[in-house]
């Protein structure tokens, strides 16, 4: 079975046809930062495999949503998110047309730094 989609740009930056700034890397998940920050740090965790959005999770996809959150902390303090709680940082998972969604592979933002931000 295929896991990615030819015309989707995040398969192919998992796939290193299209370049991205890397901050992590296993097996299943692929981490870079975002082309256009809103944040001082701001970054987009994907799983590997092509899933559109949220709308799109299956109970079989619990543990690797569990570990896109579980790491998402651990990841924010090493690319210089302050700690909790003076610092902290966001997480985003836009789904759909409604929810601002631009790209149609799931991904979460994680967003923080000091404040004021570009956006958000
Ligand atoms: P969405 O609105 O779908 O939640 O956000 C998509 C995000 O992907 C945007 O923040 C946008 O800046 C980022 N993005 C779009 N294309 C690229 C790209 O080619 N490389 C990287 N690194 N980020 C991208
Ligand atoms: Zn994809």
């Amino acid at each position: 079975m295929n896991h990615f989609d030819a015309d989707c740009i995040f398969c192919k930056i998992v796939k290193g046809e299209i370049p991205s700034n890397k901050v992590y890397e296993d097996d299943d998940i692929y981490v870079f930062h975002d082309i256009s920050p809103w944040a001082p740090v701001h970054f987009l965790m994907i799983p590997k495999r092509h899933i559109a959005s949220m709308a799109q999770l299956e109970e079989s996809d619990t543990s690797l949503m569990g570990k896109i959150m579980t790491l998402a902390p651990k990841l924010a303090m090493e690319e210089g998110c302050r700690p909790y709680p003076e610092g902290g940082f966001r997480v985003i998972v836009n789904t759909g047309d409604d929810g601002g969604q631009e790209v149609h592979h799931l991904h979460v933002h994680v967003m923080g730094g000091p404040r004021p931000w570009a956006k958000g």
